[in-house]
């Protein structure tokens, strides 16, 4: 891969939820200009659609989508993170790099692999900009991590105020103004007060602090997961519906297990936990975030959580074979379980329709537990 000569170009990432911040923050830090290219939209994937083949799955089609638009708007490059690994992942780079070259678009590709690690990130972000400046590249690199890890706290936060919130949204905008003031922030220290300020916008939301909420871990496939427009907001929906919910795959996990070398890792990572705990129902990782999945449904019983919900794009196959463990999961563990496949046919009216069964299922299965439980003669 040649390196990328003049600092002035343009380079544009896909969208997943709020990344594009961390993406923006590397790049400025290395005098590279980003280029953030539409937030994703219906246009964005029938462009996506239109240029992929029909049973690809939808993170694809979506990260094609963003492409052409963001070639659309002037970017002389484009990147993304690919893995050479189990999955489809690994062929993504190659072949959106081909479609663009057939669609006649002019713009380079350029990717991050994943497998190459801390070293190959350093690679990578010198290749991007063109700069050997070690000690510029590690600032970037720390500046972009520490921005996932301020905005995956600010989200968690969220999450608690917007199930409980007296007027719906209000949290949400708290959220917004804090993901500006972060987009704002040169150095550790306005990154930091950031932060700061963005927690106690959040946490000034009037809340029903009695309120009776449920608490669910939201699994899955890690773009879904972590993509509005691809899980149709579906912690915007739950939190009206009164419920809190966890992401247990976040970038903030990825990366320690991606890219953060060992010794800056405190405890044991989402990955280690997932083979300890997934062991008896899968003994091996299979590709994208199944091994993951599976072991997720034992840590939210593990923490006595109310339900699970697992997302995944259609013809996903590593999370074909996970749903197919749960049935005999659900039996061993008695969790309730949704699992919700997602893809450009997806309509809005029967997805919400299931999260508010699965919301009432979880609701009844509260109550006759608290039921029993006061049933149960105390000891005098
Ligand atoms: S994990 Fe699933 S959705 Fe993601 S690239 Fe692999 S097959 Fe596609």
């Amino acid at each position: 891969m040649k390196k990328i000569e003049n600092k002035k170009i343009k380079v544009a990432f896909p969208h997943m939820g709020t990344i594009y911040v961390a993406w923006e923050m590397a790049l400025k830090k290395m005098g590279v200009e980003p280029y953030i290219p539409p937030y994703t939209s219906k246009k964005t994937l029938s462009l996506g659609t239109k240029n992929s083949p029909e049973a690809i799955c939808l993170p694809y089609k979506l990260i094609l989508g963003n492409f052409i638009e963001a070639i659309e708007g002037g970017v002389d490059y484009v990147s993304m993170i690919a893995s050479p690994g189990i999955c489809r992942l690994g062929e993504y780079g190659r072949n959106i790099a081909q479609v663009l070259k057939e669609l006649g678009y002019k713009a380079n590709y350029i990717e991050l692999n994943l497998y190459d690690g801390f070293l190959g990130m350093i690679d990578y972000m010198s290749r991007i900009s063109g700069s050997k400046n070690y000690f510029k590249i590690l600032n970037a690199i720390y500046m972009a991590v520490r921005t996932v890890f301020a905005i995956d706290e600010l989200q968690s936060f969220l999450s608690y105020y917007r199930a409980r919130e007296i007027h719906i949204g209000d949290s949400e905008k708290a959220f917004n103004r804090a993901i500006n003031e972060i987009r704002k922030a040169n150095n550790m220290k306005e990154l930091r007060n950031a932060l700061k300020n963005g927690l106690k916008g959040i946490s000034s939301t009037e809340i029903d602090k009695n309120k009776d909420v449920l608490k669910v871990d939201l699994t899955g496939e890690i773009y879904i997961v972590n993509d509005e427009f691809s899980n149709q907001n579906m912690e915007r929906e739950l939190g009206a519906m009164g419920v809190q919910v966890r992401r247990s795959l976040t970038v903030s996990s990825f990366l320690k297990d991606a890219i953060i070398p060992k010794m800056f890792k405190k405890g044991e990572t989402h990955l280690e936990r997932a083979y300890r705990l997934a062991k008896p129902y899968l003994m091996r990782d299979i590709g994208g975030d199944a091994l993951e999945c599976v072991s997720d449904v034992l840590y939210a019983k593990e923490r006595n959580i109310d339900g699970l919900i697992h997302v995944s794009p259609f013809t996903c196959m590593p999370e074909i074979m996970s749903q197919n463990i749960f049935p005999k999961m659900r039996e061993d563990v008695n969790l309730p379980i949704l699992s919700l496949i997602m893809d450009e046919q997806t309509g809005r009216a029967g997805y919400i329709t299931r999260l508010e069964a699965f919301v009432d299922l979880m609701r009844r299965k509260k109550m006759k537990a608290k039921i029993e439980e006061n049933k149960t003669p105390q000891k005098v």
